[in-house]
């Protein structure tokens, strides 16, 4: 086993903030990790990360289990209607790509053109977009439950809005999800769902997706940019983005965690005080200033 101590992790996370990690693990296989994940939980608290496009770190005083590792497919089952596929957790999503084309299998095509998402953090936040939601196709999660480091297998996975029960308390090793036959052409499907991220996100900037969840009947965007935030940035050059007020864009590439708080502190702030509306996170914010 490789352990590395005080782990540089800006370069894990698509927005390129982070400190250091007191312990970073990135097992070989599911053994390995099944191996060192008691002595591990015993000595730290645990951050399971998959392709850091929804996290930001400081220094973060525990240890990083990345899945980077436990990444592959397989076809289970295939019908005239529908396949299912078995996928590791450190998958991304764009290895599918390529199936969802050829057999025109549909259900991911809204979430093709996010950067470096893999399937165990799309599961762990249910990631959606443009009407595509990962939880809908998913039939079973096998995982390990970080308190009683037990597997299990949920064949009847319930998710929410950026929520499911994985997220902090486990680690999804693998996931049963079905692709369904589309009667459109799912590459043309892609394309135009791209082009249409392309327009209204920074994706050429170093980027967390979303900073708010979207409260109930309102867009966090929208807020952010009525109070007036919408191009704002620290001294040190973390703005929200121009292009859509909800992404956090490091610009300068030197931002830190302490930027992050500077600049969500403030958002929740005036939208509070404006529209008595409580902004909370969708981005996960790991580890201290
Ligand atoms: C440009 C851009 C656009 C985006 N657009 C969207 C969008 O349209 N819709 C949307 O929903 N999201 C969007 N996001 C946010 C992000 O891609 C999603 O939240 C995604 O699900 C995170 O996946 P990840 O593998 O990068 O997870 P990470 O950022 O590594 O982790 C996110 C969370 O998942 C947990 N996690 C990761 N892997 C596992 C695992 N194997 N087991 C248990 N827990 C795990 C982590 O502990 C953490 O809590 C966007 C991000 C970017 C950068």
């Amino acid at each position: 086993m490789v352990l590395y101590r005080d782990y540089p992790l800006k370069e894990f996370t698509t927005v390129k903030i982070g400190g250091k990690s007191r312990c970073f693990f990135s097992p070989k296989n599911v053994n390995e990790l099944l191996e060192y994940l008691p002595r591990l939980v015993q000595d730290y608290q645990i951050f399971i990360l998959g392709g850091g496009s929804n996290t930001i770190f400081g220094n973060f005083k525990g240890c990083v289990i990345s899945t980077q590792t436990l990444r592959g497919f397989s076809i289970k089952k295939k019908t005239k209607e529908w396949i299912e596929l078995e996928i590791f957790g450190g998958t991304p999503l764009k290895d599918l790509i390529k199936l969802s084309v050829s057999g025109n299998w549909s259900g991911l095509e809204g979430l093709f053109g996010i950067p470096r998402i893999t399937f165990g953090g799309a599961v762990a936040m249910n990631a959606s977009a443009y009407g595509f939601e990962i939880g809908k196709l998913v039939k079973e999660v096998r995982f390990i439950d970080l308190n009683t480091l037990e597997e299990n297998i949920d064949s009847a996975p319930r998710f929410g809005y950026r929520s499911s029960p994985y997220r902090g308390g486990a680690i999804i090793i693998s996931t049963r999800l079905r692709l369904y036959k589309s009667q459109s052409s799912v590459r043309e499907t892609i394309r135009n769902l791209n082009f249409r991220r392309k327009k209204s996100q920074p994706l050429t900037l170093p980027t967390a997706g979303s900073t708010f969840k979207n409260p109930l009947g309102f867009f966090a965007g929208k807020l952010l940019e009525e109070v007036g935030l919408k191009g704002y940035c620290t001294s040190k050059g973390l703005c929200f983005s121009k292009k859509h007020a909800n992404f956090m864009v490091n610009i300068s590439k030197r931002a830190t965690l302490e930027d992050v708080y500077e600049l969500t502190n403030l958002a929740k702030e005036r939208v509070f005080k404006t529209f008595g509306v409580v902004l909370e996170e969708e981005v996960q914010l790991v580890g201290e200033v």
